[in-house]
């Protein structure tokens, strides 16, 4: 199978599992994460309908984002001050804030670029020690923080799970979704309105993100590598 009709696969999949969880259709962005592959798959990709497309380096995501500005840009890696402009430059989105001093580079950055940037805040729900983001305890501080800021726009929530046990993955997807309702108590009614968005789920895991009401999957190997069996 390449590249086109892998992605056509994990879509209607992806249609499938939101008709069996009672949700509509549209409502799970698929994000193919192009990390691992050039510009070419991601043209593959394209054509055959993907539009939103996640990178985790800096380089990765100019390179690409360059190759096919027509997409829609995510960025889901670890951010660095120094590459904070590159980033606002291409990513529509960034799912993997939780350092407020990034939070103010990204403000001046978007400000400079005249734009407000759309971020999600990553929180380690598991409390794996390898997994970045801020504990659920610290999530209302940085929201808070990230309000003041006139250029970022908090759109909603971002986790990973564990690898390799599908129940602690629901468990984790069912956490940041709990997470996101009491925050969202807490918002302006202005605030509120945009803070909708919850960005979980991987190959392995994006079944259970859906159940527990996903809004964005990221989906890499089953859309780009022809060695992942789902
Ligand atoms: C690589 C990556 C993904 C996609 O992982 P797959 O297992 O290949 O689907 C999703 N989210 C983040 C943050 C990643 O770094």
């Amino acid at each position: 199978m390449g590249v086109a009709e892998r992605y056509l696969k994990v879509r209607s999949e992806l249609e499938a599992e939101c008709a069996r969880a009672g949700r509509a259709p549209g409502s799970v962005r698929l994000v193919s994460v192009s990390k691992t592959v050039g510009p070419e798959a991601v043209g593959a990709a394209f054509a055959a309908g993907a539009r939103d497309f996640g990178e985790n380096r800096p380089d990765g995501l100019l390179e690409k984002a360059v190759a096919c500005p027509q997409a829609c840009w995510h960025f889901i890696g670890n951010i660095q001050s120094r590459r904070i402009p590159d980033i606002v430059a291409h990513a529509a989105l960034v799912h993997s804030l939780f350092e407020e001093r990034h939070a103010r580079k990204i403000d001046a950055a978007a400000a400079a670029a005249g734009k407000v940037q759309n971020v999600l805040l990553e929180v380690n729900v598991s409390g794996e020690a390898s997994k970045g983001g801020v504990t659920p305890a610290e999530a209302p501080e940085l929201l808070a923080a990230c309000a003041a800021l006139p250029h970022v726009r908090v759109r909603g929530l971002m986790t990973m799970a564990p690898q390799g046990d599908r129940v602690v993955a629901r468990e984790t997807f069912d956490g940041l979704a709990r997470l996101s309702d009491e925050l969202r108590r807490g918002l302006d009614a202005q605030a509120a309105a945009v803070f909708n968005e919850l960005s979980m789920g991987m190959s392995e895991d994006w079944r259970e993100a859906v159940a527990a009401g996903a809004t964005i999957v990221r989906i890499g190997r089953a859309v780009f590598s022809d060695e992942f069996q789902a």
